[in-house]
């Protein structure tokens, strides 16, 4: 495109170059009639990605343009389809009517649509929120807004000013789509691009002053100016009044318990870390909401977990009333079920894009309202407003069937409008004329064939067979129009001036009802504030139901929230692999009083450490979000963080080893944690040489002990380290029991006290199906290593205790050194000690 003679070219052409040059980044669907068309190079990009035929248009050049096209009606699958595989597309409308332009039709972008501004269509999964976000770089911090445009949910952040630190966050909040300003490192932006496939635009744009209310509230000018820069990017985007955008809310890490996006994932909170879906994750256990509002809510509870003793109470005290209320708890299910997505409604009417459709669907959640309104208050629970008015208004005005469409009519009930009604009857005097008309006409003429048809060529027409047409008189004013092989057809003056009636009267009623239409979703736009207090209300009771479900369902209890510094779970499970488990899952205590913080955990391969480390952490976060928990008895603490090292994760950032990986979680977990922080290391140090492994983790484990003094399961395969129960105070040995019986071992999965040290390595491998001669060699060579390890054991027990060994007894050898005096000593002498120094020395 870019050596177009302009010049030569036609003036449509230059139109739209004129609009593709202002959007170089952006796809241009350009209206011609009936058509989105594309052309040069997007024409070539569009044809491959949608698979459509690649053709040319002439402009005036020598050679035709290359040109692709869709049809208006079919659009969105495309638009749609473009923006899922990271495109921009812009919409280029036809600003004026052709039929009464005069020479070339206005064309202007009314909307710019790319993955984290999409409204429509199948991409957007309805439990799940569709993030875009900004970053800009405040000096000491980076700040982060982000925007569900759908729900019109705002969020601003503040966070430290480190490279993945930004990165690991804007993985963690799952954005779509990321405007970054221009002076974001542009190492950052190709790992978000090219690893997260998350769409980037750069843009310092940030001067709007549109949507000032977003935020009014907050002081801190890095946040505003987040704030405007995302702003900026949706006014210029979206063309159009977003009255659905709310208050913007301050995202405080403070006051949620802080996990990052390994532990999220490690944790598999809300999908499965291999597969990565919701299926077996803990979200799939929890989920029992009924709208699609309670679905996203849950999301966010589980992504933040509170850290306030009294909010996390009230939520239990709701859901203890739900449990005990069957009845009330059984009609707000029902009730809630006749719920649309409010929040996402009320989107596409502050969008302009809600249809009748969605306006019914609005009038039937509106309509159980009254009755969720009681059962809240039966609950005490926060009442909502039951916005009869808006009920009424729609349920007076949108017709109960309407189509898709706003411009084929069959939108506005009858009674509402009588200009409306009257033009509906006069439609309806035409059509019933018709009617009355084909049947004198059979009489007149004697022609029992003769019918009275329409069609958009002709309008309506009188046809007779072939074989009557001689029976068509000259008097009756019939006019033929088409020969048919086995029939004529004609029209006649009374029919068209009828016709002419019901045209009119039908292109007046579609116009009329379009007019009305939008007029009513005008007065909606007005609630939409209150609709949205509506849909927080719902969306949060709707949770709490879903927690008061599961409770009964699956026997959790209430846990009781501690200021002290204990954890007493009895006979505690893990929420999903209880699910998922064909057999019983074997519930275990975890049980560890203010003095105890560390737990190190010993067990052979597959017993069932790593299970009890999660448990603990699931535990934790659905006490932390306000649900009840798996378990007989529970006592908890608040913790603030939850700090991971599970498993072999990926590396984020990319380009470092395992080890590196872990090392750097460790160090993390470290740096941040606080006396009220729980941290799981799950076999810390596996990825190096086993002296290395085992020496860092004593030392991380003794730092955790002398320094941060917060609750750790720490499991080890190093059996050494379990000595250190003897000099930690705070730290407790458990194992996971198995049962060897005639060489066949069975996994207990039971939690016990003490340590133990037989991995059963090779047994597992023999489950696994590795083959007999195989693993036949491999016991020979354990038999082998167990040997040599038992002469080396002792050495490593010596070196083990480092302060020790500088503190140590000085030897014989050393004693008797000390004794001698080289100044008073002949050669012949010190020959002599030699050979008695030499005897001293422990034998090998
Ligand atoms: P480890 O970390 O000790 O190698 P895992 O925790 O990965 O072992 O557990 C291995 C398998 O044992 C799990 O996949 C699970 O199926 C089973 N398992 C673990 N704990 C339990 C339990 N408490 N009850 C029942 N099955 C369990
Ligand atoms: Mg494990």
């Amino acid at each position: 495109m870019a050596d177009v003679d302009l010049n030569k070219i036609t003036p449509m052409m230059r139109q739209y170059i004129d609009i593709k040059n202002q959007n170089k980044d952006t796809i241009i669907l350009f209206r011609l009639g009936d058509f989105y068309e594309v052309f040069f190079e997007d024409a070539i990009t569009v044809s491959r990605e949608l698979e459509l035929t690649l053709t040319g248009r002439s402009a005036g050049l020598e050679e035709r343009v290359p040109m692709c096209g869709v049809p208006h009606h079919a659009v969105n699958i495309y638009i749609e389809k473009l923006v899922d595989r990271g495109y921009r597309v812009g919409i280029c409308e036809q600003l004026e009517d052709p039929a009464t332009a005069k020479g070339l039709v206005e064309r202007g972008l009314t909307q710019i649509i790319s993955k984290g501004t999409m409204t429509i269509g199948e991409s957007l999964q309805e439990n799940d929120f569709n993030y875009i976000g900004s970053i800009t770089d405040a000096g000491n911090a980076y700040a982060i807004s982000y925007m569900d445009i759908t729900t019109g949910i705002i969020y601003v952040t503040l966070i430290n000013h480190d490279d993945s630190n930004l990165v690991t966050e804007i993985v963690s909040l799952n954005l779509k789509e990321v405007i970054a300003t221009s002076d974001i490192d542009k190492a950052i932006i190709s790992i978000l691009k090219n690893q997260f496939k998350i769409v980037i635009s750069i843009s310092d744009d940030a001067d709007e002053e549109t949507y000032p209310y977003v935020y009014e509230d907050i002081k801190d000018d890095r946040m505003i100016h987040s704030l405007k820069h995302l702003l900026s990017y949706i006014t210029k985007t979206q063309m159009r009044t977003l009255s659905h955008l709310q208050k913007a809310i301050i995202k405080e890490n403070k006051k949620v318990l802080k996990m990052d996006i390994h532990t999220k994932r490690n944790l598999e909170l809300t999908e499965t870390l291999r597969l990565k879906q919701r299926n077996y994750s803990l979200i799939w256990v929890l989920d029992k909401t009924k709208t699609a509002m309670g679905a996203r809510q849950l999301k966010s509870y589980v992504e933040n977990p509170l850290i306030d003793i009294d909010e996390i109470n009230k939520r239990y005290d709701v859901v203890e009333t739900l449990m005990k209320e069957f009845i009330l708890r059984e009609d707000l299910k029902n009730l809630l079920y006749e719920v649309y997505d409010l929040e996402r409604l009320s989107g596409r009417v502050a969008f302009g894009n809600a249809n009748a459709r969605d306006l019914l669907q609005l009038k039937s959640s509106l309509k159980v309202l009254p009755d969720i309104s009681v059962i809240l208050k039966a609950i005490k629970y926060q009442d909502i407003e039951t916005l009869e008015n808006l009920y009424h208004l729609l349920d007076d005005s949108i017709y109960e069937n309407p189509p898709i469409g706003l411009k084929e009519g069959y939108l506005i009930k009858e009674g509402y409008n009588t200009e409306l009604d009257e033009l509906k009857s006069l439609r309806k005097g035409g059509k019933d004329f018709v009617a009355k008309f084909e049947t004198e006409e059979r009489n007149r003429t004697g022609i029992k064939t003769l019918k009275v048809g329409y069609n958009k060529v002709f309008g309506y027409y009188i046809e007779v067979s072939k074989g009557a047409t001689s029976q068509v008189k000259e008097e009756y004013g019939y006019e033929r129009k088409q020969t048919l092989s086995n029939c004529e057809r004609y029209i006649s003056p009374i029919l068209k001036e009828k016709e002419a009636l019901i045209l009119n009267a039908e292109e007046r009623i579609i116009e009329l009802e379009y007019e009305l239409f939008t007029d009513i979703r005008d007065e909606v736009k007005k609630y939409i504030p209150k609709l949205q207090q509506v849909s927080k209300t719902i969306s949060e009771i709707d949770v709490l139901q879903s927690f008061a479900t599961i409770a009964e369902e699956n026997n959790y209890i209430r846990p009781t929230l501690t200021d002290k510094r204990e954890i007493y779970l009895k006979a505690n499970r893990h929420a999903v692999v209880e699910k998922v488990l064909d057999s019983e899952y074997v519930c275990n205590d975890i049980i560890m009083d203010s003095s105890t913080n560390i737990e190190l955990i010993t067990g052979p391969n597959m017993a069932g450490k790593s299970t009890y480390m999660r448990q603990l952490a699931i535990t934790v976060i659905m006490a932390q979000i306000g649900c009840f928990v798996p378990a007989r008895e529970a006592i908890l603490p608040i913790f603030d963080a939850i700090y991971t090292r599970i498993g072999a994760s990926d590396d984020l950032v990319g380009g470092e080893s395992t080890f590196m990986v872990e090392m750097k979680e460790a160090d993390y977990a470290i740096s941040n944690a606080t006396s009220n922080s729980l941290i799981l290391f799950d076999e810390l140090g596996r990825g190096t040489a086993t002296f290395d492994g085992m020496a860092l983790a004593q030392s991380i484990i003794e730092y955790i002990h002398d320094h941060i003094k917060c609750k750790t399961l720490f499991s080890t395969h190093y059996h050494e380290l379990t000595d250190l129960e003897d000099t930690l105070d705070g730290l407790k040995n458990i194992h996971v029991s198995a049962k060897e019986e005639d060489g066949e071992i069975t996994f207990l999965h039971k939690i016990e006290e003490g340590s133990v040290d037989k991995s059963y390595g090779i047994h597992v491998a023999k489950l696994a199906g590795l083959p007999k001669r195989l693993i036949n060699r491999a016991e020979s060579i354990l038999k082998v290593y167990e040997a040599k390890e038992k002469k080396r054991d002792i050495k490593i027990q010596e070196s083990l205790p480092l302060d020790d060994l500088v503190m140590k007894e000085p030897s014989k050898v050393e004693e008797r050194l000390k004794e001698i005096d080289p100044m008073n000593t002949t050669p012949m002498e010190a020959l002599s000690l030699i050979t008695e120094l030499k005897s001293l020395l422990p034998k090998q």
